[in-house]
């Protein structure tokens, strides 16, 4: 991990940030909460929950179906969002941009409309050892139904993705890659520019899991180089149930649409229905409106704190957090690549990582324990589990010193 701190942070007003964010001021079990599990969802500032609130209180209505001012309005909240997150990550355009319900979705639609249709007995999808299961599990189940295989690329003990072994294996039969952007467990950040360009050498369309990049850094989707690029929105700030597909706009054009229903169609006969054109075309059913209301105004809180001053804050709390953790004794850290984001994954020795989460919630401090949806992960490493503190930009240093006190307290009970 980089050691230095990326520029100086005094202006930024953590106290003023966390003001934005009303659940951050509670307690639990008695204790001012500590909130440590933002790789799982992150809380949502005021902004957001008003622009939900403010939709079902003034505008709720369906989308693109009625043409009553309500419907306009919701229609454009809605396709508001996408304009957003279009500029969000540069996608080129705002066509390109599918809203799904999150990562998940975005991942089994690329599986099933895009590689499913491609595939044939002795081809193959290349992922890694380092992947979400959202990363693994859709390729396992195209790949079954079509007799190609799912390989993964090695990691080093620090947790990097051993890149030259990941090239080599990009081999002819190779007819689809997909590699995190962010390691959910260990925050390693990949070089998914470098990857992309050797995919693109040999003809190899790239999948890019956006999900852990988003909330610390900007995304420019067609400066990386990928093909598709999958991400979620409610570990952004904004409410679940929201997310985007990026794709290259030829991938779109020629993918059959995934589910069926309203809003996807251009006519429909029963000898033969017509289909919007995408995004629409993947986007069937009523969407979650008020959830994209929320997204536009989380990009737009992105935007007002900026992303260097949300980094720099970032690396700040993970270079002190990693330090603090150093000192306990008989604690491992997984994961310590040279680039990574604020994500720690540890065991102390002796101690069970669900123990040690139960009677940190104890202390008012909400990590993640188990196997974070990565048991490839778990089994290169050879555990079961580890605890993980993933950090935002609304925490603080006096809370990671909270937490290390209460670690020490339940390391002390549990030895
Ligand atoms: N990929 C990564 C790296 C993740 O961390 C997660 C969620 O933890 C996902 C995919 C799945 O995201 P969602 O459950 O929002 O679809």
């Amino acid at each position: 991990m980089n050691a230095k701190p990326l520029q100086p942070s005094a202006d930024f007003d953590v106290q003023r940030i966390r003001r934005d964010f009303p659940l951050l001021a509670r307690t639990v079990h008695g204790k001012p909460l500590v909130y440590f599990d933002n790789a799982n969802t992150s809380q949502k500032p005021l902004q957001v929950i008003e622009a939900v609130d403010n939709h079902y209180r003034e505008h709720n209505a369906n989308v693109a179906r009625a043409v009553h001012q309500l419907g306009e309005e919701a229609t454009a909240a809605y396709e508001n969002a996408r304009d957003k997150l279009a500029t969000f990550i540069n996608a080129g355009s705002r066509e390109d941009v599918v809203l799904t319900s999150g990562t998940t979705q975005s991942m089994n639609l690329v599986a099933y409309s895009y590689a499913l249709p491609r595939l044939k007995p002795g081809d193959a999808i290349l992922t890694t050892v380092m992947e979400h299961h959202a990363n693994i599990v859709p390729w396992q189940l195209v790949a079954a139904r079509s007799g190609a295989t799912v390989k993964a690329a090695p990691i080093d003990q620090r947790g990097e993705l051993i890149v030259e072994k990941f090239f080599d294996m990009l081999t002819p039969e190779v007819k689809l890659a997909c590699v995190t952007h962010v390691s959910n467990v260990l925050g390693t950040v990949n070089p998914v520019r470098d990857i992309a360009r050797e995919c693109r050498r040999r003809g190899i369309p790239l999948l890019v899991d956006g999900s852990q990049a988003l909330p610390h850094r900007p995304v420019d989707v067609q400066a990386l180089g990928c093909d598709f690029y999958a991400l979620t929105g409610h570990k952004m700030l904004a409410p679940t149930g929201t997310g985007v597909l990026w794709a290259k706009r030829e991938h779109l054009q020629a993918m059959p649409p995934f589910f069926g229903g309203g809003e996807m169609i251009r006519e429909v006969r029963f000898d033969g229905t017509t289909f919007a054109e995408p995004p629409h075309k993947f986007e069937a059913g009523t969407p979650n409106i008020a959830g994209f209301a929320g997204v536009g105004a989380a990009i737009d809180y992105y935007q007002s704190l900026g992303f260097s001053a949300i980094r720099a804050w970032e690396h700040e709390l993970l270079i002190y957090a990693t330090e603090r953790l150093r000192e306990i004794p008989g604690l491992r850290i997984f994961g310590e690549a040279a680039e990574k984001e604020p994500v720690i994954s540890f065991l102390i020795e002796g101690a069970q990582a669900t123990d040690m989460a139960t009677l940190l919630d104890l202390e008012g401090v909400a990590v993640r324990s188990g196997h974070h949806c990565a048991h490839p992960l778990m089994q290169f490493y050879g555990v079961p589990a580890t605890l993980r503190a993933s950090l935002a930009f609304y925490n603080t240093r006096e809370e990671v010193d909270a937490f290390v006190a209460a670690l020490l307290k339940v390391r002390k009970l549990l030895m």
